[in-house]
């Protein structure tokens, strides 16, 4: 007997005693996958990031938390990483030049920052002069991102590609910029487009450069898949192309038609999609070309995909390819539609936004307290308990790996029955918590042996679920990362410190705002989605600061007000040779500046406050310390931050 029972003992003993280490972080959060070559795990059990890859320099990042906590700044806050910015710059453009090169193509790559992407001032005026070199331009897709373009843009010889929709105006700003040395590119979208531009070059007496947005029937895929196909919202069909054409001709401006676009979608996971939209495009230059256009610009739009999840595979959170077989693809696909027909090399443009954008920023936010199913000792059974607790008894007991799924339908049962009893008067409320007590006991001893369990069996999956733990943070998911509660986007979370403990908890993350929606319930996975992240337990007065990473595209300015959260603190830093140097920081919204948004102004409210205060102590139910007490507070708050201190 002796024998038999010790062996399983020590086995188990062992496996406790196997020490967690960065290693085992690395693989549970995935940060080679998605982090590489900027996100990796120092042996204290930090995030570091390195934002030059693996050229030098590398930032602990939960020192440099509570280094710009010493500066003042507060959490949450947004950290931009400029180098990281010109990383991706650089890498985009040597793929390009490695493409060219490995196919001889006779023509150039000219990138632009699609500026809808992330609009902040400091971050497009750091892009134009990380592009400076590479002749990096900008898109805009509206009147006031092109009145940024124009402004920002100060690189002789790269492009203004100007896309939306557009009146007279702009089409005039545009053209009447060539005469600063710029080259904008004004792309007809729509058909009433082409008279615009007749008109205004007619009226200011210059030549435009003038581009067409061609509607593909090459369908997306995932969540932007309608903005391709014969339906989509912008570009023009065949027979619409056909009709600038004739237009063009007819004004004597077919020269000016130099440019072909088009745009499949953003976050394209599979590469098989870019490479028919190519094929498609290439036939419809090769067809302008034919027509008397001066063709020389193909611009194959955004749709250059980020690993959110790390997992290479074209899950709408990851993709097939990499930078490098993008590069590849759109000029092995264009130089061999241009050779066969013996038209010239055009110059390659590609508005890749999403991939320039998204790694640059991490946002840090803290955990402030957690709740969860509340463990608790459970007293033995004593003599005379109620039927039903007896049986609740017995099945935790029981509870093994050959019959929790058994054992997890009778608790679940008794559970219920001792609601209805309860209902019906025939529990009191002392037994019905001990139910509850021992229904969660039994639950949590079935969710371990579920997780060792290669299969989950279906009426168990949502266990872990339940079971799991909220951790309240110190953030705003609609301010923060509206696309994950708009579009179920995924981003990488995980804590930037402990990652040499074990997490053992099992948690969803839920925002400050008092909406049931924000939160944040699915993370990354090898396979699919999980419904929990794997956290430390949380000790009050500890600080426990998580990481959203790859967020740096579309989120800050889709960001909203709910609940009047505003803008989080940010700071740029760029890498030093003694570390690193805050380079820009830009405050926060103020109460007072998110209260003016709905028109309240700070004198208004304060003169309210006022009043009331007067009338309270006429009628004496406040007192002149508290009066002015609660004055000081209210001003005091008007100047603050909104999230918490
Ligand atoms: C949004 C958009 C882009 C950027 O797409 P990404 O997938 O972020 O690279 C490029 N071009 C046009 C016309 C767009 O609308």
């Amino acid at each position: 007997m002796g024998q038999e029972t010790t062996l399983p003992v020590l086995v188990s003993n062992l496996i406790e005693l196997k020490t967690w280490t960065i290693q085992d972080s690395e693989e549970l959060y995935r940060i080679n996958g998605w982090g590489e070559p900027y996100f990796s795990i120092n042996e204290a059990g930090h995030v570091t990031v390195s934002p030059k890859g693996d050229r030098g320099g590398c930032i602990d990042l939960f020192d440099l938390v509570n280094d710009l906590k010493q500066r003042n700044l507060r959490l949450p806050i947004l950290l931009r990483f400029s180098d990281i910015l010109a990383d991706r710059i650089e890498r985009l453009n040597a793929c390009f030049a490695k493409a060219i090169a490995r196919y001889n193509y006779n023509g150039v790559y000219r990138g632009v920052y699609p500026v809808k992407v992330n609009q902040q001032r400091q971050l497009v005026e750091e892009l134009v002069n990380y592009g400076k070199s590479f002749l990096f331009g900008l898109e805009a897709g509206s009147k006031p991102e092109l009145l940024i373009a124009l402004a920002t843009l100060k690189t002789p010889g790269a492009l203004l590609i100007c896309n939306g929709y557009k009146d007279l105006e702009y089409v005039e700003t545009a053209i009447l910029a060539r005469r600063l040395g710029q080259t904008p590119i004004i792309v007809i979208e729509q058909l009433e487009e082409v008279d615009l531009v007749i008109q205004a070059s007619r009226n200011l007496n210059i030549q435009p450069i003038l581009g067409v947005r061609a509607k593909l029937s090459s369908k997306g895929i995932g969540r932007w898949a309608d903005s391709a196909g014969d339906r989509a919202k912008f570009g023009l069909n065949r027979w619409e192309i056909l009709e600038v054409i004739e237009k063009l001709k007819a004004a004597n401006l077919l020269d000016s038609l130099q440019l072909l676009h088009f745009h499949i979608g953003s976050q394209i996971s599979s590469i098989g999609v870019i490479k028919d939209a190519l094929r498609e495009a290439s036939q419809i230059f090769v067809q302008l070309a034919k027509s008397g256009a001066d063709m020389k610009y193909i611009d194959v739009g955004g749709g250059l995909g980020v690993d959110y999840d790390g997992s290479k595979t074209n899950f709408y959170a990851s993709k097939n390819y990499n930078m490098q077989n993008y590069a590849y693809d759109v000029v092995a696909e264009i130089k061999e539609a241009c050779a066969e027909n013996n038209i010239a090399a055009p110059t390659l443009v590609s508005e890749s936004g999403r991939a320039i954008a998204s790694h640059q920023s991490v946002l840090i936010f803290d955990v402030l307290n957690v709740s969860g199913i509340p463990s608790h000792d459970i007293s033995p059974l004593q003599e005379g308990e109620h039927l039903i607790i007896r049986n609740l008894f017995e099945t935790l007991e029981q509870i093994n790996v050959d019959n929790y799924q058994e054992a997890y339908h009778d608790a679940t049962q008794f559970k219920e029955e001792a609601v209805s009893l309860f209902s019906f008067g025939y529990l009191n409320l002392a037994q019905r918590a001990r139910v509850e007590r021992l229904y969660w006991e039994a639950c949590d001893r079935i969710l371990k042996i579920v997780r060792q369990q290669n299969y989950v069996p279906d009426d168990l999956e949502d266990l872990e679920k339940i079971m799991a733990t909220t951790y309240y943070c110190n953030f705003s998911v609609f301010q923060s990362a509206p696309d994950s509660w708009a579009i179920d986007q995924l981003f990488p979370i995980m804590p930037i410190h402990r990652l040499n403990e074990e997490p053992t908890c099992r948690g969803t993350i839920a925002d400050l705002t008092c909406d049931s929606d924000g939160k944040i319930d699915k993370f990354i996975d090898l396979r699919d989605v999980k419904s929990v992240l794997e956290l430390h337990p949380f000790h009050p007065h500890q600080p426990y600061f998580l990481g959203l990473f790859l967020g740096g595209a579309y989120q800050e300015i889709l960001g909203d007000l709910h609940n009047l959260f505003g803008d989080t603190d940010a700071v740029h830093i760029h890498v030093s040779p003694n570390g690193y140097q805050v380079e820009h920081v830009i405050k926060g919204d103020t109460m007072t500046e998110v209260l003016a948004y709905v028109q309240y102004s700070r004198d208004g409210l304060l003169e309210s406050m006022r009043r009331e205060t007067e009338k309270a102590l006429q009628a004496k139910t406040i007192t002149l310390e508290e009066a002015r007490l609660l004055l000081q507070k209210y001003e005091h708050s008007l100047s603050g931050y909104t999230y918490l201190s």
